[in-house]
């Protein structure tokens, strides 16, 4: 546990050293992230922390973040889908839209998730995520530090190599505020009407748009984007 720890801060404090101040941590408060806030604002404060309001957050998304707030007194930054946006997608296809097809669920996610981080990430040299490898089948192929040729940044991953068991664990010994949706079977929480409880041996990201999975997975986006592995 100790080296992965170890390893995590050191290249935290490297992305810091070379980017900072145009280098933001875009978190979700899931349990890995409230990791990685953890961890930087033990070694790497200077790192801007961002957030996606989507408008459709559970309120226990909400009560992580005040918390989070109130640890670490580090500034949020969060980032709201374009009002006219949002208001033309109500208009033209109701507010569950999502339920109808992929293409207007990825159009919804593409408005109040990507285009918000896009304009979080617009003039900056480097984005931070907690994403690990083990969570799906997608994200095999991610490295610690990649250019996301999405947003033609340096995305870097400080937890790629991390175990469910490790953040956990971390959570635990230096105990970090975490949702309330992971200690009732939410592994992964986005949207509240997109994410659902799983089941003793579901994959772990089955809780999320369970209604349009084939194979027991899907991505929103933001970390689907071909990347060019660096390590
Ligand atoms: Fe829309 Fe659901 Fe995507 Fe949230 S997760 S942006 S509600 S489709």
């Amino acid at each position: 546990m100790q080296p992965t720890i170890d390893a995590s801060m050191a290249l935290l404090q490297q992305a810091e050293a070379e980017f900072a101040p145009d280098i933001v941590f875009a978190c979700s408060f899931g349990a890995e992230d409230v990791t990685l806030l953890d961890l930087i604002s033990r070694c790497a404060r200077s790192i801007v922390i961002v957030t996606l309001d989507t408008g459709r957050l559970p309120q226990q998304t909400y009560d992580v973040m005040d918390a989070c707030r109130a640890r670490y007194g580090m500034p949020i930054e969060a980032y709201f889908p374009a009002a006219a946006e949002v208001e033309f997608i109500v208009r033209e296809a109701g507010p569950n839209l999502f339920r109808e097809s992929v293409e207007k669920r990825k159009l919804c996610c593409e408005i109040r998730k990507i285009h918000p981080l896009r304009r979080a990430l617009a003039g900056r040299k480097a984005w931070l995520t907690g994403v690990r490898r083990e969570q799906a089948g997608s994200r095999q192929q991610m490295a610690a530090i990649e250019h996301d040729e999405q947003f033609d940044i340096k995305k870097i991953n400080p937890l790629i190599e991390w175990s469910e068991a490790d953040v956990w664990s971390y959570i635990r010994a230096h105990d970090v505020p975490y949702n309330a949706l992971h200690d009732a079977h939410y592994p992964s929480i986005g949207c509240a009407p997109c994410t659902r409880a799983i089941a003793v041996g579901e994959n772990p990201r089955a809780g999320r748009w369970w209604w349009e999975q084939e194979d027991g997975v899907a991505e929103c986006g933001l970390h689907a984007s071909p990347v060019k592995r660096k390590s």
